[in-house]
């Protein structure tokens, strides 16, 4: 399975992501992460990247492709992974189309998370992420047992940068420019799937399986 997961910010893909990949057992690539990572690193990819993290701009796409490109290279991408946030534009998917030709490789399902934008604001400004494991919470929608600590591995949870108010409005509207396009980009191939982001999480998940069924 070499899965797409597609969807604005705030529509629930990590979230689904942690469950499929778990279950599953796929190879997670997501682009967002992979630079908060270099970020707590401090490694120069992480601290270029998060100069437009926080104004809730795109990272180039030079770099992001190139981060991509060495990624899916590596053994444990060769037979399965789920892309998260990645390709959001159409110029990265282009080259993610290139370079999986390159490696004789091809995407299996495209799933797009559909949900209303009134939805979006609050669900990203409530959003609560653990430091250590990374599993994504929400103040009132999935709340953790404890206020500020991860139900899973005890870490500490924190507010990213880019959920305030003022990130989110930008990344909405380049969301909308640069990003929906691309949905026309894979249509017609028929492995686009919609699925209804406005459901309890465990309704979106039973869909995106069903829609995985419906393009292998
Ligand atoms: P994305 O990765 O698409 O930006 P996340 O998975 O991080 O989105 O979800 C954003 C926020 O919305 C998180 O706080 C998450 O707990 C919450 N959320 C995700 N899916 C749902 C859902 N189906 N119903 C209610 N809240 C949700
Ligand atoms: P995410 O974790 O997917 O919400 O991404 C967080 C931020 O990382 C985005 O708002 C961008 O600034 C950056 N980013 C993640 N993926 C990409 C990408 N494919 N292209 C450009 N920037 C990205």
């Amino acid at each position: 399975m070499k899965i797409l997961l597609m969807g604005p910010p705030g529509a629930g893909k990590g979230s689904q992501s942690a469950k499929l990949v778990k279950e599953y057992q796929l190879t997670s690539i997501s682009t967002g992460e992979m630079f908060r990572e270099a970020a707590r690193n401090n490694e120069p990819l992480g601290i270029e990247a998060m100069k437009y993290i926080h104004r809730g701009d795109l990272v180039s796409d030079e770099i992001t492709n190139e981060v991509v490109r060495k990624r899916l290279l590596e053994s444990d991408a060769e037979r399965c992974f789920l892309l998260d946030g990645y390709p959001r534009t159409v110029s990265q998917a282009q080259a993610l189309d290139a370079m999986l030709l390159s490696m004789d490789s091809k995407l299996t399902a495209v799933i797009n998370i559909v949900v209303d934008k009134e939805a979006i604001l609050e669900r990203m400004v409530g959003r609560r992420v653990c430091k250590k494991c990374g599993l994504t919470y929400h103040v009132s929608f999935k709340p953790p047992k404890k206020p500020g600590i991860c139900d899973d591995c005890g870490g500490e949870l924190y507010q990213r940068v880019d959920d305030q108010p003022e990130s989110v409005r930008n990344r909405l509207n380049i969301y909308e420019r640069k990003t929906k396009p691309i949905v026309d980009y894979y249509s017609g191939r028929g492995i686009l799937k919609n699925v209804d982001g406005m459901q309890s999480f465990e309704e979106v998940y039973k869909d995106i399986i069903n829609a995985l069924g419906e393009v292998q």
